[in-house]
C-alpha cells in the first residue's frame, strides 16, 4: 500500500469512528457509582470478609503483620468470587520484572471436580505466592540463565483488580517478585522497602516535635502528570520506526507544528475527547482517580493526571493509566505514544512526578502552613530533602536516564540534566533567614486586584513558578520534572525516599545529640535552628531559582560543583559508587548485588534500544527512503533527456539532477557508516552503553539530517513514509 492510500484510509478511519461511536452519544454512568467497581477494595474486603479475617487484613496492612494459611483461604475464596461476579475466568500475578513494563501470566480460575466437570477456585498459596519461570526476565547477572525459580508475592496494600479485555476478564493480583535466593527482580520491592525506610526515620522527627500521637506510619504520597501523544493508527503502521521504536527515526520538521503555541489548553479534538472520556470511564472502573486531562505544548499530545494516593498504589495506578491509553486508543482510531521524543524539534513528553510525606492520619509534612518561619516541623523535612538532593542529585539523574529520556534532558523544553532545587521566593528567604539566626518573618504573597470593578482580587501565591526547575517545590510537594513519560514510576521514587530517609536519619540523630533529655519548647526550637543553620550552610548550594534553561546556570552549577551528567550512559554509573551502595544498604532497599544488577539491566536495556533504533534507521533508509531517492533521480534524469530532445536549454535541470545524485551518494554512504559502528561489540554494559552514545548515536544524527534534507526534494507522491504534517494532524 503507498503512502498517499494509507493517509486515505486514515482520514476515512477518523470518519467511520464518528459513525460507530455514536453509541457514546447515548452517555455514561456516573463516575460515582462505577468508582472502583472493578477493584477488591477494603470496603470489598469488610464486606465480604468474616470479621476477624479482615481485622487480619488490616494488621497486615497497618503493621506488616502475616496471614495464616486458614485466613489466607479465606479471603481468597472471597475474592474469587467477588472476581466470578464482574466475569472474571482466569487470574494472574500481576508484577512489574525490571523491563519497565508490566507482567502477567494468566492461569484460569477452574478446578476438575473429578466427575468429568469443573468448579471454580482459588486457594490461599494461589493468591499469596506464584512461581513464575524467572529465566526469561531480566536479573542483570543476579542469576544464571538455568536457575529459573522465581516467586511472586501478593501485595495485600495495593488492591486487586479486574481488567476486561476484548473477550476476557482477568482478577489482577499486584504482586512483588523474587528471585529464588531472595534478592528483588522487580520495582515494587524496593519500593516498598525504601517507604518502611522513610516512614522510620520520619517517626523520629515526628517524636521530636511531639507530633506522633495516633500515627503509626508515615506515608510517601504520589501523584503523576502522564504526557503522551495520539497518532493515526494507520499512519502508525506504515512507520516502521514508530512500530519498532515508539520514535520517528526521519521526518523533517513541517511547516507548522507548535510556533503558535497554539495547542496548549487549546480546545480538545472531538475524536480525541471521547478517547479520553473513555479512558477515564476505564480507569474510574479500575478506582485510578482521574482528575485532569488537557492538550499539551505539541499538536497531537495530551496530558492526564490523576489526584495523589499513597506512593506504592500509585506507582501501580500508573502502570494502569499507560496500559489503559495502550488499550483504549485503537477503538478510536489512535495510536498511544508514551515515548519521551516521538518527533524531533517538537516538545517530547514527561512525567511530573509530584512526592510529598504524609501521617497516615493524612497530615501532609510538606505543607508550610501560615506563618512557615514557625513551622518548625516543616521546615525540618524540607531541610531533610534538601539535603538528600544536594547529596545525591546523581541518583535522581540516574533514575530518571533512558534511551527515550536522552532526547529531552537538557532540550530547551524539559528541566537540564542538573539537578537543582526550586524553593521560590518565600521558602528562599526563610532559609537565609535560618542561616543568618532565628527566622522571623514569612513573606506573604499578598492580593493580586485585577484592575475591574466586576472581577475578584486573587490571592497570590508568596513566589512564581518556575517550569525549568528538575526539583521543584510547588506549594505543599516537591515535583521531579526530569522523569520520561515511559517511565515506571517506582524506582525515582525509591531512590527520592531512600534519599530523604538517610537526611532525615542525619537530621533526627543530630537533634536528639543537641536535646539530650531535655525537650522544652526553647531546647527544640534552639536545637532545630541550630541543626537546619548546619544542613542549610552545606547544601545550599543545590538551590537555583532562575532559569535553569540558561548557558549561564551550567557554567554556574559548575562552579557549584553540582554535576552534569548528560545522557545515560554518563548517567547510570552513578549507581555503583561507594557512597551509593553504602547508601541502599543501610537502609535495607538494595544489597550491594541488587543495585549493582540494575545498573547492568539499565545499561543493557539502553544500548539495546539504541541497537533497535540504529537497524531500524538503516533499514528503512536502504529499503524505503533510497528506492524512493533513485526514483526521483531517475524521473530527474529522463526530464534532463526530455528538455534535451526538445531542444530546450537543460543546464538548470542538470544542475538539480547532480545536486541530489550528490545527496542520495551521501545518504548511502552515512547507512554504511552506521552500520559499521553496530557491529562493533562490547562485553562489559556499562560500557557498551558509553560506546553507543560515542559512535553509534552520533551516526544516527548524520544519518536523519541527510535523510530529512532528501524528504525536502524528493516528490511528494514518490516519498514512502507518512511525514510530520500528517502524523501531528488529528481530526
Ligand atoms: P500543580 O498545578 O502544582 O501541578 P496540581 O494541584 O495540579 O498542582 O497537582 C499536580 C499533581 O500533584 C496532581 O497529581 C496532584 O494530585 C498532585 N499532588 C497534590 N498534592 C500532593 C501531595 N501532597 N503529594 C503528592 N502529590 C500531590
Ligand atoms: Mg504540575
Amino acid at each position: 500500500m503507498d503512502r498517499m492510500s494509507v493517509r486515505e484510509e486514515a482520514i476515512a478511519t477518523a470518519a467511520e469512528w464518528e459513525v460507530v461511536n455514536g453509541r457514546f452519544q447515548a452517555g455514561r454512568e456516573r463516575v460515582d457509582e462505577i468508582y472502583a467497581r472493578d477493584v477488591f477494595t477494603l470496603r470489598a474486603m469488610r464486606e465480604r470478609l468474616p470479621k476477624e479475617t479482615f481485622r487480619a487484613v488490616q494488621a497486615v496492612i497497618e503493621r506488616g503483620e502475616g496471614l495464616d494459611a486458614h485466613q489466607a483461604d479465606v479471603i481468597a475464596a472471597a475474592m474469587k468470587d467477588w472476581a466470578l461476579e464482574r466475569g472474571a475466568t482466569h487470574y494472574t500475578h500481576w508484577f512489574h520484572p525490571l523491563t519497565g513494563l508490566t507482567a502477567e501470566k494468566h492461569d484460569s480460575l477452574i478446578i476438575p471436580d473429578g466427575s468429568g466437570h469443573v468448579l471454580y477456585g482459588l486457594s490461599g498459596k494461589e493468591l499469596i505466592q506464584g512461581e513464575p519461570d524467572a529465566s526469561s526476565f531480566p536479573s542483570g547477572g543476579l542469576r544464571a540463565t538455568f536457575e529459573a525459580r522465581g516467586y511472586t508475592a501478593w501485595d495485600v496494600t495495593s488492591p486487586a483488580f479486574i481488567v476486561h479485555g476484548a473477550n476476557s476478564s482477568t482478577l489482577c493480583i499486584p504482586t512483588a517478585f523474587v528471585s529464588y535466593n531472595g534478592q528483588a527482580l522487580d520495582k515494587k520491592i524496593p519500593l516498598l522497602r525504601s517507604m518502611d525506610a522513610i516512614s522510620g526515620q520520619a517517626m523520629r522527627i515526628l517524636r521530636i516535635f511531639g507530633s506522633d500521637q495516633g500515627v503509626s506510619r508515615v506515608e510517601t504520597t504520589l501523584g503523576t502528570e502522564q504526557e503522551y501523544f495520539l497518532v493515526d493508527r494507520r499512519l502508525y503502521f506504515a512507520r516502521p520506526d514508530l512500530v519498532s521504536c515508539e520514535r520517528t527515526l526521519f521526518g523533517a520538521a513541517p511547516p507548522k507544528h507548535q510556533q503558535l503555541d497554539d495547542h496548549y489548553f487549546g480546545s480538545i479534538p472531538n475524536r480525541v475527547l471521547a478517547f479520553m472520556a473513555e479512558v477515564e470511564d476505564e480507569l474510574y472502573r479500575l478506582g485510578v482517580p482521574v482528575k485532569t486531562r488537557h492538550n499539551e505544548v505539541a499538536p497531537g499530545q495530551y496530558e492526564l493526571a490523576p489526584i495523589f494516593e499513597n506512593a506504592n498504589v500509585a506507582c501501580d495506578h500508573q502502570m494502569v493509566v499507560m496500559e489503559t491509553l495502550d488499550r483504549v486508543a485503537p477503538r478510536f482510531g489512535f495510536m498511544a505514544l508514551v515515548h519521551e521524543k516521538p518527533f524531533a524539534g517538537i516538545n517530547g513528553s514527561g512525567k511530573h512526578n509530584n512526592w510529598s510525606m504524609s501521617t497516615d492520619t493524612g497530615v501532609n509534612l510538606l505543607d508550610p502552613t501560615d506563618e512557615t518561619h514557625t513551622n518548625l516541623q516543616f521546615l525540618t523535612f524540607l531541610c531533610a530533602v534538601i539535603r538528600a538532593v544536594h547529596l545525591h542529585g546523581d541518583l535522581i539523574r540516574a533514575s530518571v536516564a533512558s534511551a527515550g529520556n536522552d532526547h529531552r534532558l537538557g532540550a530547551n523544553e524539559a528541566p537540564p540534566a542538573i539537578i537543582s532545587i526550586f524553593l521560590g521566593d518565600m521558602l528562599t528567604d526563610l532559609i537565609e533567614q535560618i542561616e543568618k539566626g532565628a527566622p522571623e518573618r514569612t513573606k506573604e504573597g499578598g492580593l493580586l486586584t485585577l484592575g475591574s470593578r466586576t472581577l475578584p482580587a486573587l490571592r497570590r501565591d508568596p513566589g512564581d513558578r518556575n517550569r525549568t526547575s528538575p526539583f521543584a517545590f510547588t506549594g505543599n510537594k516537591f515535583e521531579l520534572r526530569a522523569v520520561g513519560s515511559s517511565a515506571a514510576v517506582a524506582w525515582p521514587n525509591t531512590v527520592i525516599n531512600t534519599i530523604v530517609a538517610e537526611s532525615l536519619d542525619h537530621i533526627a540523630t543530630e537533634l536528639e545529640k543537641r536535646l539530650g533529655e531535655d525537650r522544652s519548647a526553647d531546647k527544640i526550637q534552639s536545637s532545630v535552628h541550630e541543626t537546619l543553620r548546619d544542613v542549610i550552610k552545606a547544601h545550599k548550594a543545590i538551590v537555583f531559582n532562575g532559569d535553569n534553561y540558561t548557558p549561564d546556570w551550567h557554567a554556574e552549577a559548575k562552579r557549584r560543583g553540582l554535576p552534569n551528567l548528560r545522557d545515560t550512559s554518563e548517567a547510570l554509573p552513578a549507581l555503583r559508587s561507594d557512597k551509593s551502595v553504602a547508601l541502599f544498604d543501610k537502609y535495607h532497599v538494595l544489597s550491594r548485588s541488587e543495585l549493582e544488577s540494575r545498573l547492568n539491566i539499565f545499561s543493557e536495556k539502553f544500548s539495546t534500544q539504541c541497537h533497535i533504533e540504529a537497524h531500524s534507521m538503516a533499514s528503512i533508509g536502504r529499503t524505503m527512503i533510497l528506492p524512493a531517492a533513485m526514483e526521483h533521480q531517475r524521473r530527474l534524469a529522463e526530464t534532463v533527456a526530455a528538455t534535451q530532445g526538445a531542444g530546450v536549454d537543460a543546464e538548470s535541470v542538470r544542475g538539480a539532477l547532480e545536486d541530489f545524485a550528490e545527496l542520495a551518494a551521501r545518504f548511502r554512504d552515512k547507512i554504511a557508516v552506521l552500520e559499521e559502528v553496530c557491529r562493533h561489540g562490547v562485553e562489559d554494559p556499562v560500557e557498551h552503553a558509553r560506546h553507543i552514545s560515542a559512535a553509534v548515536r552520533p551516526a544516527m544524527d548524520d544519518l536523519r539530517a541527510i535523510g530529512d534534507e532528501l524528504e525536502r526534494y524528493v516528490a511528494d507522491d514518490l516519498w514512502p513514509l507518512p511525514n510530520y504534517r500528517e502524523l501531528l494532524t488529528i481530526r
